[in-house]
């Protein structure tokens, strides 16, 4: 099969500024994957990117951690369309195969990375972040040969397949938990992310999943999604809630997943002694606390969470058995050329997943 020169990509190439342009397709070198891409999801942390966040763009944009301009996107699967020599073998595939690469592509020369801890990685490229590791919102896309890469099942829509990134970081998040049989887990968020949490969290035996939000239509889905009591922070006194149904306790574990800074000493507040408390939102101004309720009052464990480490597999197969159900999480598919409205459409404060599918 002989492949096209260019293709249509999306790149990033300021806040704001991402456009749709012709590039050339890239060629595998050793070790290396081309795959056609499926369709890529809209992650929240594009959003953050797309509207100049400091973390990407640093502080008078420079010393951020994007690299552009390069093509935009990290969730997403394809078909292997080419292959550079030995990557058959490096990867355990074969032409044609569906694939998905991690999201982050470890040095594997780190100590982090030499003790496993590859999701660490002190260097960390991760796709549709650098120049030199282009991301999935174009038709063609390079699996570096130190990628990390896994099969999925045809069985999978192109939706689903472009779910299990996002759904993988859900999963790691809720390992983090440690969730013990018959435990009383709350998410705080019910974003797309916090609704595949609540229902990995059911998955690990935990007695009464409790979802928080401030907005009625996600706790409407949350308890769509299983939810045992689904709470809104605005108009119900939550702490006191919880510590009702917990015989006055609190909850064993609490996920922090909305990404406001008052989502924190709620958790500290409604958490029992000795209790885990998984950070995994990303917040975009510092929080405020008393620390002495982790130690000298709780003694808690205070867990952080970052992508998904050894998840995809687990995942992949969840969600090719339908354990987990992310199809009611996905919104609509935009061609590439409309990335404006895709982009748009993710802005408008849904709860659900935008693609972006190549033209
Ligand atoms: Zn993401
Ligand atoms: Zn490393």
């Amino acid at each position: 099969m002989s492949l096209p020169k260019t293709m249509i990509a999306v790149r990033t190439h300021g806040p704001r500024d991402y456009r749709v342009e012709e590039v050339p397709v890239p060629t595998p070198g050793p070790g290396e994957l081309l795959i056609e891409v499926d369709a890529c999801g809209i992650c929240a942390s594009d959003m953050k990117c797309f509207t100049g966040g400091e973390l990407f763009w640093g502080k008078e944009m420079s010393g951020g951690y994007l690299e552009g301009p390069c093509i935009a996107g990290h969730e997403y699967a394809g078909h292997i369309v080419a292959m550079g020599e030995g990557a058959a073998e490096k990867h355990g595939v074969r032409l044609g195969d569906r694939v998905i690469a991690e999201q982050i592509v470890p040095c594997e020369e780190c100590r982090f990375c030499k003790d496993g801890k590859y999701w660490m990685c002190h260097v960390h490229h991760i796709f549709g972040f650098k120049h030199y590791l282009n991301g999935g919102m174009a038709k063609y896309c390079l699996y570096p040969a130190k990628a990390r890469v896994h099969k999925v099942p045809e069985a999978l829509s192109d939706g689903e397949a472009a779910y299990i990134e996002p759904a993988a970081c859900a999963w790691h998040a809720v390992d983090r938990g440690e969730i013990k049989p018959g435990d009383t887990v709350v998410i705080c968020g019910v974003g797309n992310i916090g609704l595949c949490m609540l229902q990995i969290a059911r998955m690990q035996g935990a007695g009464k999943v409790i979802a928080l939000d401030a907005k009625d239509y996600r706790l409407d889905l949350a308890r769509e999604f299983g939810a045992d009591l689904a709470l809104n922070v605005v108009t119900e006194d939550v702490v006191a809630r919880v510590r009702e149904e917990t015989g006055g306790y609190g909850c064993d574990v609490y996920i922090e997943a909305s990404g406001n800074p008052a989502g924190i000493g709620q958790g500290l507040q409604m958490i029992r002694k000795l209790g885990t408390f998984v950070e995994f939102s990303v917040f975009n101004e510092p929080a405020t606390i008393n620390w002495t309720i982790i130690g000298d009052t709780k003694e808690l464990n205070i867990h952080g969470s970052h992508l998904g480490p050894y998840c995809y597999p687990k995942t992949i197969a969840a969600i090719a058995d339908g354990t987990l159900d992310v199809k009611p999480l996905l919104a609509d598919a935009y061609p590439v050329t409309d990335f404006a409205k895709a982009m748009e459409a993710s802005l408008s404060g849904g709860v659900l997943k935008n693609l972006v599918v190549p033209v």
